[in-house]
């Protein structure tokens, strides 16, 4: 028998109403194609210029790519037509949607109104956004985590306008607000946010990479730009079930909770048919979605039950990354509405697959061409090996900060855990390309170009299908597929503001490196060619160690990379350390991306945000020992005590009297082991606690508290499949999983 609580849970769950919405439809009620809404409630710089003056739209193009700033007049005009735009809509407020150094989003609403006096004296409200308003905010930001660069005397940070990034509405039951994606930046100019840095990073690897390009002929690239698909994975489970557990509500993941009997194994989940609620879920996400302008495409199961993928096609690197962040939330307040909770977290249940988030990552010229794409002519495959070993270079030499760039308490439970990259930073190639590698290491000519192969199928009604010039390798943290990079160690709840900022500085860097040697073999005379040429072995050869084919999560990679010498950080609060080390970061304030208060900044936020969270989980963890493991335990203890007792006293024979005494002592000894594990996480997680350096702290938390952690959990999992299930509070692996 399942608990009174567990057993009403279940109930709910699985009497629940699919949720139906309207559907977009015509005038004669056909519904619409997704192209006939799709941005709807979104307002770029398309839409700016249709309705802005020709010289105001200059105006704004030139801050855009020039950074010049706008007049005021301008200013205005552009104000009074995105309030026209989001009246016309039915928007009441505005805000400035930004993200500060917590990755989560953040936003403070004003009304679109202004007041004046009447002669009488009496306050009189018109409909008004000023120019000055939409381009800045002054949000009292000393709340937000500033990693020490602003005292709280000096609360001043402001928000402003990113034009790249489309206004968008925010529609919920009862209103709509216009958002402004924005910028967030300390009095003094220190950027306060994800989205600043990202930002010049982009620009940064614009930059080098247009020079570069040059350099090898392309004289009429005037711009490069990052592209960026990113695959979103997710867990849905019911909301009956989540309110019941404290771990999750709390922390994002389950802390106890034995694994049910039935996992992956069947490997029955991944691309099966979407539950039917689930589905509907997805269709409301996709049209919301739609409406704003992110152009979702895919959406899928996952490996793990329960767990589910959604990805939009790719968009430049800014707006991808802001079309995330509002995905994340729409993921969860739509799934609230369908009496789902969305757990982005990267592990949120223990045995089964944790969630990622694949970055999907190449170069764009402004002509159209993708820096990453094997070429038709022997000049495209030229200039494409060399982009690939920039690239090998750049990671090779940064894999360290990469590495940083995705370490957070979740995706420690990840990386190396059997079923995601290892937090060992290398590259996959697939065979093609790793053999013209090899070969051109070597100094030996090459034929045959990497050129796309195509594969007939040999059945005369299917189309030839091109063949992907890669293998696929889903162990691997970096690894070619096709025409782009795919960055598979991201974690799920990652704001891949920071990831990606990094991948751009080593890139830039790294061409900027590159230019520089070809600049001076062609001031040396070299034929062109032949010193891009040579350039590209030089660097294929130093940057061979970051290249691996083979499996990565087997224990022999491990001791390869070691000899290799590629840095293996095994969590946080080591990857973390890198921040602090100036030889791996100085580089980022040449390139101006960011400064030493803005790194030191984030180093601080990141320590102290681990250092909270892990906390925040012990905390939890000994919480639920202590009023949802113990009592049944007890109360079942004392069931078979009394049992023993009784059958002792009436005299029974083996085997029933044996039998209750030996599940007696089985329980007896998993209860003493328990309150032992739960002493000593107790001590452990007060000693860590009591440390001033957040460095220190994280790293004890991460050898110390961790553990103990995982040990107390042991036992109460072990616990779990001891006491009665008519006894046991907290839903059960088994039924958030395998429920929907
Ligand atoms: P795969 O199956 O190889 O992972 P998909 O074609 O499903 O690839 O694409 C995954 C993501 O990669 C999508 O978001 C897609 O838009 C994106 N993508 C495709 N080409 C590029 C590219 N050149 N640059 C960046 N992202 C890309
Ligand atoms: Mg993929």
């Amino acid at each position: 028998m399942t608990s009174v609580s567990r057993l009403s849970a279940i109930e709910t769950s699985i009497n629940r109403e699919i949720r139906k919405i309207e559907r977009p439809k015509d005038s004669l009620g056909n519904a619409l194609p997704i192209s006939e809404y799709f941005g709807q409630y979104a307002f770029g710089l398309d839409q700016m210029k249709s309705k802005l003056s020709t010289e105001g739209f200059e105006q704004l193009m030139n801050l855009v790519k020039k950074g010049k700033s706008l007049p005021k007049e301008t200013a205005n005009e552009i104000a009074s037509i995105v309030k026209d735009w989001a009246l016309s809509h039915g928007a009441t407020h505005f805000c400035h949607y930004f993200q500060p150094m917590t990755g989560l989003t953040a936003e403070k609403h004003d009304a679109l109104i202004s007041t004046k006096i009447s002669e009488q004296g009496q306050t009189q409200v018109i409909d008004r956004l000023t120019g000055e308003a939409f381009l800045q905010q002054e949000p009292d930001a000393s709340s937000f985590p500033s990693g020490g660069m602003r005292s709280t005397f000096e609360a001043r940070g402001y928000t402003a306008w990113d034009p790249m990034s489309p206004v968008f509405i925010i529609e919920n039951t009862n209103g709509k607000t216009i958002c402004v994606p924005s910028a967030f930046i300390s009095y003094s100019g220190y950027a306060l946010d994800m989205k600043t840095p990202l930002l010049r990073s982009i620009q940064s690897v614009n930059e080098a990479a247009t020079s570069f390009l040059k350099l090898v002929g392309d004289v009429d690239v005037k711009s490069v730009d990052v592209s960026l698909g990113l695959e979103q994975e997710y867990f849905l489970i019911d909301r009956a079930f989540f309110s019941m557990r404290p771990d999750l509500v709390m922390t994002g993941r389950s802390l106890l909770g034995r694994a049910s009997t039935r996992g992956q194994q069947f490997e029955d989940h991944y691309f099966g048919s979407i539950p039917s609620r689930v589905l509907s879920f997805m269709q409301e996400l996709e049209q919301e979605a739609y409406r704003l302008g992110l152009p979702l495409k895919t959406r899928h199961n996952e490996v793990a039950p329960s767990q589910f993928e959604v990805a939009p096609i790719f968009e430049n690197a800014n707006v991808s990354t802001d079309h995330n962040t509002l995905l994340m939330d729409m993921l969860r307040k739509v799934a609230q509405r369908h009496k789902l909770v969305c757990l982005l977290h990267e592990k949120p249940f223990s045995g089964v697959n944790g969630s990622g988030k694949h970055c999907n990552w190449s170069l764009q010229t402004d002509r159209g061409d993708n820096l990453l794409e094997p070429g038709k002519t022997p000049h495209q495959n030229l200039r494409f090996l060399a982009v690939l070993s920039v690239i090998l270079k750049a990671v090779h030499e940064h894999a360290a900060l990469l590495r940083a760039g995705i370490a957070s308490p979740g995706n420690d439970h990840r990386l190396g855990a059997n079923e995601a990259p290892p937090a060992i930073m290398s590259i996959f190639l697939g065979d093609t390309l790793s053999k013209i590698c090899d070969r051109l290491e070597k100094g030996e000519v090459l034929e045959d170009s990497p050129a796309e192969t195509v594969i007939s199928l040999g059945v005369a009604h299917l189309p030839a299908v091109s063949k992907d010039n890669t293998d696929r390798n889903r162990t691997s943290p970096f690894a070619f597929t096709g025409n782009k990079f795919e960055f598979r160690a991201v974690g799920s709840s990652s704001n891949v503001a920071v990831p990606i900022m990094f991948l751009n500085a080593a890139v830039s860097a790294s061409f900027r490196d590159f230019s520089a040697q070809l600049k001076e073999l062609l001031d040396s005379g070299k034929a062109r060619d032949e010193a891009l040429l040579s350039l590209i072995q030089k660097s294929m050869k130093e940057a061979k160690a970051i290249r691996f084919e083979g499996n990565n999560y087997s224990e022999e990679w491990i001791a390869e990379a070691k000899k290799r010498g590629l840095p293996h950080l095994k969590n946080t609060p080591e990857a973390l350390q890198v921040l602090g080390d100036e030889k791996r970061v100085s580089f980022l304030h040449e390139l101006k991306i960011l400064n030493p208060q803005e790194l030191t900044a984030r180093h601080h936020v990141a320590l102290e945000r681990y250092n909270k969270q892990i906390e925040m989980e012990a905390a939890t963890l000994l919480e639920m020992v202590e009023t949802s493991i113990i009592p049944p335990a007890e109360a079942e203890l004392s069931r078979r005590s009394a049992l023993a007792e009784s059958l002792k006293a009436w005299g029974a024979k083996e085997p029933s009297f044996e039998g209750a005494k030996e599940r007696k002592e089985v329980l007896s000894k998993l209860y003493s082991e328990l309150l032992t594990q739960l002493a000593s996480l107790k001590k452990d997680l007060d000693s860590a606690s009591r440390m001033e350096d957040e460095e220190k702290r994280s790293l004890r938390l991460a050898d110390k508290v961790i553990p103990s952690m995982e040990a107390l959990r042991s036992v109460a999992d072990d616990l779990e499949a001891q006491v009665s299930d008519e006894l046991w509070p907290l839903p059960k692996y088994r039924e958030m999983l395998f429920l929907n």
